[in-house]
């Protein structure tokens, strides 16, 4: 293991939260949770407010509301997340080749890689130049963990969070794991850690006392010889760029379970149309088809099939899905399906999958012939469904967001992310003056030193608001 804290762990606090609340003035310093409002939804992330009501992220959505009734609930806006995260990742590729994200708002560099840091003082130094970075770039947070192993730097920004930074110096790492608890492990989740438990061991010292042979005995030789030598604070995992999940998925929560065979097939094609549709407006193709299955006992799935090159064609994505559906059993009913497909040449929104996190996916080799690149006009019927959290463009009244809507009404919040907190107004659902609009840039684009080029950030219409002095250029 090296001797210097260069491993450097990036996480921005609650992300998804605080990038609704830095766009949305009203909901700044309140509580928020992102995630599926459905009934079986689960919280994506919730905002600090939020966690003081006891929410929490993969907690039911329907669990979120009873415990904060009052808070705003939003669906997540991956688009606008992933262009955030793009900034972020970019300045942590200045630091170092060696850039490991996790997900969306989460990577490993390795700092000595890229030599931005060689010891303590340049690490911290970075660190703090970094946090710094990220708020100038994306008007956000994200907390920093500096230690010599990938393990103790995650666990450093835990304990950075929010909007902090720690660095566990070099020879400080057992005196500080000892007295935590074995669920700080990688790869300790609720089982594992019942199973320590019952047998008495509850902290990472308890681990050590333990002793190998103990653990071994306990959880197995790979497991219990990997978890020891964590406990002793020995990680030598390096950090591998490019190790991102790439793939993009879709899913859905059935509110009662599906027992129909056809349905459950059914199902499966909609949502193979829907993941190419995702897969298509991201301008991206994938190898690998992914099917998830989670059926009536919660036991969850996961079968995937790898073609022989990338497609973005739905009918490839439609096959290869019933296809790894033939060999699921789903007798007793199924309450949820996902339709995924990755080995992407970019890395996309955070796994969808995430759920399944742990779960060894069973994956099934076979190969499949990869038709010739046809691509049928895709007409994709622009549904107006108005979703809480989403950017709304009204004819007179400006960039809002939706508020709520029911009963054929769409309640929308007039504001910006520089704006003042705004008004409430509502209009019917079909209201002509009313339409879906792009999210807006949490910091202000400004030309930037030198040529100053202008990002254009997506379509921008005929009717651009009239913004201050400058031309824009052409
Ligand atoms: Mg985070």
């Amino acid at each position: 293991m090296r001797n210097a804290p260069t491993i450097l762990h990036l996480d921005m606090d609650a992300f998804f939260a605080q990038a609704e609340q830095a766009s949305k003035p009203s909901l700044r310093g309140k509580a928020v949770v992102v995630g599926g409002l459905g009934p079986r939804g689960v919280v994506a992330t919730a905002s600090y407010e939020a966690r003081v009501f006891g929410v929490h992220s993969a907690m039911p959505m329907a669990q979120a509301r009873r415990l904060a009734p009052n808070a705003a609930y939003l669906t997540p806006r991956f688009t606008f997340y992933r262009a955030i995260s793009d900034q972020v990742m970019a300045l942590l590729r200045a630091l170092s080749p060696l850039v490991e994200p996790l997900s969306l708002d989460e990577a490993f560099v390795d700092l000595e890689a890229g030599g931005a840091a060689w010891d303590s003082d340049s690490a911290r130094l970075t660190g703090v130049r970094l946090r710094t970075d990220i708020r100038a770039v994306t008007g956000l947070t994200g907390s920093v963990g500096l230690a010599a192993s990938k393990m103790l730097a995650k666990i450093a920004s835990e304990q950075a969070k929010p909007n902090g930074l720690v660095l566990i110096e070099p020879g400080t790492e057992r005196a500080l794991l000892g007295p935590l608890s074995v669920r700080t492990l990688p790869g300790v989740g609720p089982a594992t850690g019942d199973h320590l438990r019952r047998a008495g061991i509850t902290t990472i010292d308890e681990i050590v006392e333990a002793g190998e042979d103990e653990l071994v005995r306990l959880l197995g030789k790979a497991h219990g010889h990997g978890l020891y030598a964590m406990a002793l604070a020995r990680d030598e995992r390096p950090v591998v760029a490019e190790r991102e999940t790439k793939s993009v998925s879709v899913e859905d929560t059935y509110d009662v379970d599906i027992h129909d065979r056809l349905r459950v097939g059914l199902e499966v094609q909609r949502l193979a149309d829907r993941c190419v549709r995702r897969l298509r407006g991201a301008g991206l193709s994938g190898r690998t088809i992914v099917l998830k299955v989670r059926r009536y006992d919660f036991s969850t799935l996961t079968r995937s099939e790898t073609l022989r090159g990338p497609t973005d064609d739905p009918a490839v994505v439609r096959e290869a899905a019933a296809r790894l559906l033939d060999s699921v059993d789903t007798t007793g009913g199924v309450r949820l399906l996902g339709v995924g497909v990755s080995g992407l040449a970019d890395y996309t929104q955070e796994d969808l999958f995430a759920q399944a996190a742990g779960e060894h996916p069973l994956g099934s080799e076979e190969e499949a012939a990869v038709p010739e690149e046809t691509r049928p006009a895709a007409s994709v019927p622009a549904e107006h469904s108005w979703r809480p959290g989403h950017d709304v463009r009204h004819a007179s009244l400006g960039h809002g967001w939706v508020q709520g809507s029911g009963l054929g009404r769409v309640t929308v919040r007039f504001e910006t992310p520089d704006s003042e907190p705004g008004r409430v107004r509502t209009f019917r659902v079909d209201d002509p003056d009313l339409e879906p609009a792009d999210p807006l840039p949490l910091v202000p684009v400004r030309p930037s030193g030198e040529g100053g080029a202008a990002r254009a950030d997506g379509g921008a219409g005929p009717e651009q608001t009239g913004v201050g002095s400058g031309a824009v250029g052409g």
